[in-house]
């Protein structure tokens, strides 16, 4: 097909199926290419051998959670310049710091915006081009 081979590469790492499929859905439909994982370990075997372009990371995950896992990425030299992008129902004050503490590069409260999501993806992979 014309330029999806042009496409960014997008890893979701979230434990809920549903949220799983939505963002599949929506991101599918404006060309890209998605990747998903729902547990840690899953997600650091699809990191090092697929390099996605960008990471949407949820922060409550079981077992190792969304803030200790960025943290992990971003300590690996290979993986330190993928952007992650925090994307969580976590919207206490402090969350946004925390995530930006953890080494995400920005932040999406959920429940998603459909129609926002792609612009908020394609502005975070604009800034990681400059
Ligand atoms: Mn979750």
């Amino acid at each position: 097909m014309l330029g999806i081979e042009n496409a960014a590469t997008i890893l979701y790492i979230e434990d809920n199926a549903d949220n799983r499929l939505l963002v599949r859905r929506v991101l599918h439909a404006e060309g890209y290419n998605v990747l998903e994982a729902d547990s840690a370990d899953q997600a650091l075997e699809i990191v090092l051998s697929q390099a996605p372009d960008l990471i949407l990371m949820d922060i409550n995950l079981p077992e190792v959670d969304g803030y200790t896992l960025t943290s992990r990425f971003k300590s690996i030299p290979s993986l330190s310049r993928i952007p992650i992008i925090a994307l969580t129902a976590n919207v206490m004050k402090g969350d946004r710091e925390r995530t930006l503490e953890a080494g995400c590069d920005g932040y999406i409260q959920k429940p998603i915006d459909v129609d926002n999501l792609p612009h908020q993806i394609d502005r975070y992979l604009a800034v990681q081009r400059w």
